[in-house]
């Protein structure tokens, strides 16, 4: 039984196709690396699957836990579960992080059917979830990624994880890469975090990410879709090949 399964999947940004016939398949508690060159289409496919304005699904098939993924509006993808960190770094400004944080947490339970939480009991689990990432508790009443530096955006992204429970969490490392310490905080978020019925896919361009969190799967993304598979080894074999041996196939604007 597969928590995401994603079939043959096309889809385009500015009606140019990125994603060319996309298949993954996660089982729930797997994590899954996906690696790449750059410009293979891994941040266009977390932005597909969280129904990002701008990204149009040209066919294929995305089901999250038994439901059309494709078929949901963005919110309605953050109810059902999944969770898109580390390329969303928006900034409320004027919205606290607490305010923020309550409301999707209380959409979610919403969602879920179940009964709000009160404000006394989820401050107290938002103290605890900043006591866990390493933030002063201070960031809670500060606005939405207001200011923070790249490690507290990271590490903020983190405590909504704790506090939102998904089922499915995308993690993407930016081109710009993060500092070792806003790694190690990373890693030690998506480890604490793993479970049975929690799964992850890390997107990463380079295979450091990988030292602190082992993957189950690592795939290879290239001209928007999955060229290769194998166990957490591949990432140790293609951070010292490179992805020279993928250059069979160059895209159309090379
Ligand atoms: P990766 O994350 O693997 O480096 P991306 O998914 O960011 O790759 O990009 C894949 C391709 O899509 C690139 O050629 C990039 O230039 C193109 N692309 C991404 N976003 C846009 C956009 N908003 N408009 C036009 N092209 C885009
Ligand atoms: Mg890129
Ligand atoms: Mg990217």
């Amino acid at each position: 039984n597969n928590l995401l399964t994603i079939k043959d999947l096309y889809a385009s940004v500015e009606e140019k196709q990125i994603l060319k016939g996309l298949d993954l398949e996660v089982k729930p508690g797997e994590v899954h690396a996906i690696m790449g060159p750059n410009g293979a289409g891994k941040s266009t496919m977390g932005y597909v699957l969280s129904g990002r304005e701008g990204y149009t699904v040209d066919s294929g098939s995305v089901v999250l836990g038994g439901e059309d993924l494709l078929d949901m509006e963005t919110e309605e993808r953050a109810r059902a579960g999944l969770f898109l960190a580390f390329q969303y770094p928006v900034e409320i400004p004027g919205v606290s992080n607490l305010e923020f944080l309550k409301a999707s947490v209380d959409a979610q339970r919403e969602a879920r059917g179940e009964e709000a939480i009160s404000s006394a009991d989820f401050l107290k689990e938002a103290k605890a979830a900043c006591k866990k990432v390493d933030l002063p508790i201070s960031f809670l009443k500060r606005g939405v990624n207001e200011g923070f530096s790249g490690g507290e955006k990271k590490r903020n992204e983190l405590m909504q994880m704790l506090l939102l429970q998904p089922k499915l969490c995308i993690l993407d490392e930016t081109d710009s890469g993060l500092d070792i310490d806003a790694l190690q905080v990373v890693a030690e978020g998506v480890n604490s975090q793993r479970s049975s019925d929690r799964s992850f896919i890390v997107v990463t361009h380079y295979q450091r990410l990988l030292d602190y969190i082992k993957p189950d799967f690592v795939h290879v993304l290239s001209n928007g879709k999955i060229v290769k598979s194998g166990d957490a080894s591949l990432a140790q074999e293609l951070e010292a090949q490179g992805y020279a041996w993928l250059q069979t196939e160059p895209t159309e604007d090379e």
